[in-house]
């Protein structure tokens, strides 16, 4: 295990110089508290990044986990590759390069837990596209939701976020107002929406 956290601090180097978005320390807690509590057997990953988020999600999750990754960029879906090849658990998570919300169309469910950290503007798509790859118990939680206080504040933002406000406000709305979720939005970090699914009735 301290190999594991060498490697991790490692990845953060990576991320803080060469400016990866990875899951910060605010968030960070909140969505592995999520994991560590639902336990669940099988993640998916909507933005991989360099691997970060998913080794940690590996930790908390059940001992068989398996978690599918999805990752744009080869560049970074390589560079996690490696970083997991060097982790206790390369067997257990599984990367596709691509569009996202192409592969997601790809995958055989069940997933019992879904972490959506990609393109803010396709969240409410991403959703939509997920929804019946999910188990009847499952959670979902989304990163960067309030996007710097843009999107649930009175802060005004650049114009060229316009879009990215927009979809991530229907985020919320969709999730919030489903009678099937369940819906926390933390404001930790830049934001999480928990999304715990309920029992039919
Ligand atoms: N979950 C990671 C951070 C992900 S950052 C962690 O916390 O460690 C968001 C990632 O989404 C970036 O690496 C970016 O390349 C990827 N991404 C952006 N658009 C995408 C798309 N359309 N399909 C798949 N991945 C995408
Ligand atoms: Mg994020």
């Amino acid at each position: 295990m301290k190999d594991f956290s060498a490697l991790l601090e490692e990845m953060e180097a990576y991320g803080r110089i060469n400016r990866v978005p990875i899951i910060n320390e605010q968030g960070l807690p909140v969505l592995l508290a999520t994991v560590r509590e639902k336990k669940p057997h099988r993640i998916l990953e909507i933005g991989t990044a360099i691997g970060y988020s998913a080794l940690l999600m590996a930790k908390e999750a059940a001992a068989d986990v398996e978690i599918d990754t999805l990752e744009l960029s080869e560049e970074r879906a390589s560079l996690a590759r490696e970083y997991i090849s060097r982790s206790p658990y390369s067997d257990r998570i599984r990367i596709h390069i691509g569009d996202a919300g192409e592969n997601i169309q790809k995958l055989a469910g069940k997933y019992d837990f879904v972490f959506i950290d990609a393109a803010k503007g396709q969240y409410p798509d991403y959703f939509r596209k997920i929804y019946p790859l999910l188990t009847e118990k499952a959670t979902v939680v989304a990163d960067n939701v309030l996007f710097r206080g843009y999107v649930m504040g009175k802060v005004e933002y650049p114009r060229r976020f316009k879009t990215i406000v927009k979809r991530l406000r229907e985020y919320i709305d969709l999730v919030t107002k489903s009678n099937e979720f369940a819906t926390v939005i933390r404001e930790d970090g830049d934001g999480l929406a928990i999304s715990q699914r309920l029992p039919k009735e």
